[in-house]
C-alpha cells in the first residue's frame, strides 16, 4: 500500500520557496518551526529532491527532545526514515542527510546513475532503482509502502513536490505564507516542473483549514481525487 502523501512549504507572500539563486531563506518563526517538527516526528518518513539537498543540505532531523523521545516510547526511531529523489546519484556522500542523526536513509535514483555513484551511496543509505532516464515516483512509492512506510512528509522542492502532484501522489498540503516578498520570476514555486497548459489537468484542493501562525498565515489544503 503507497504511504499517505503530506507536502509541507514555506513560501513568501509572493509564493517564492527561495530566491533566484535557490539561496534558502527564512521564510517563517518559531511557532512554525515547532509545527513543521511535530508534522514531521508524526511521519515515517520525510522525502525532498536531490535540489534540495544541493542548495540547503538538510538534515531532516526532528529536533525537539520531546517529540525524539515519544518517537522511541512508541518503538520508532529518533528520526524517520529520510528520503531522497536523486535520478544520477548526485548526492554528496557528506550530505547531512546522509550523516546526521540515527536511523534509516532511503536514495531513489534511476537506471542511468553511475554505478560506481551508486555504489559507494549504498555505505550510507538503501538505494532504490525506479525509472530509467528519471526517478519513477509512484513505484518509489510502491517501494516506501512495502518497507511500512504509511505516512510520508515531502519538503520540496517545488520540482518534486510538482512531479508528485502531477503523478497524483499527494494527499494534504500545508503552505505557511509569511510576511516577506522575495520576488524573482525565476526563483522556486510550490510547484514547478513544466506546468500544466490543460484546465481539465490542474490539480484541485479544499482548503481544510486557515491559522494564524507568527506573522504569516498557514492553510491546508486536502487533495480532491
Ligand atoms: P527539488 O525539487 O528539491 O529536486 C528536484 C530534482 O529532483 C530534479 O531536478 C531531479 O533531479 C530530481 N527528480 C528525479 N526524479 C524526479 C521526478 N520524477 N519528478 C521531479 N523531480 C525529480 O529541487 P528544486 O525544485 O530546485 O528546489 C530546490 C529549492 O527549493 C531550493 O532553493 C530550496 O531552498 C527550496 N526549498 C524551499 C522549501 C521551503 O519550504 N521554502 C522547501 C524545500 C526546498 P535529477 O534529474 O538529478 O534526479
Amino acid at each position: 500500500m503507497r504511504p499517505s502523501v503530506v507536502v509541507n512549504v514555506a513560501m513568501s507572500a509572493d509564493g517564492k520557496l527561495s530566491t533566484r539563486e535557490r539561496r534558502q531563506v527564512k521564510i517563517s518563526g518559531s511557532n512554525d518551526f515547532a509545527r513543521v517538527d511535530r508534522l514531521k516526528a508524526g511521519c515515517d518518513a520525510v522525502m525532498v529532491g536531490i535540489g534540495t539537498v544541493l542548495a540547503d543540505d538538510p538534515s531532516l532531523t526532528v529536533k525537539n527532545p520531546d517529540l525524539k523521545a515519544e518517537r522511541q516510547q512508541g518503538g520508532r526511531p529518533e528520526h524517520p526514515v529520510r528520503v531522497v529523489i536523486d535520478s544520477g546519484a548526485r548526492i554528496p556522500p557528506e550530505a547531512a542527510i546522509l550523516n546526521k542523526g540515527d536511523g534509516l536513509r532511503v536514495v531513489a535514483v534511476a537506471e542511468r546513475a553511475d554505478p560506481a555513484r551508486v555504489a559507494t551511496l549504498r555505505e550510507k543509505a538503501t538505494v532504490i532503482t525506479a525509472g530509467r532516464d528519471e526517478v519513477d515516483l509512484p513505484r518509489v512509492l510502491d517501494e516506501l509502502g512495502h518497507m511500512g512506510i504509511r505516512r510520508l512528509m515531502v519538503e520540496g522542492g517545488g520540482t518534486l513536490i510538482a512531479g508528485l502532484v502531477r503523478a497524483g501522489l499527494v494527499d494534504e498540503i500545508y503552505t505557511y505564507i509569511g510576511s516577506i516578498v522575495i520576488s524573482g520570476k525565476d526563483a522556486p514555486t510550490l510547484a514547478d516542473g513544466e506546468g500544466w497548459v490543460r484546465e481539465s489537468d490542474f490539480a484541485r484542493l479544499t482548503l481544510a483549514d486557515v491559522t494564524r501562525v507568527d506573522d504569516g498565515v498557514l492553510l491546508h489544503w486536502t487533495v480532491r481525487r
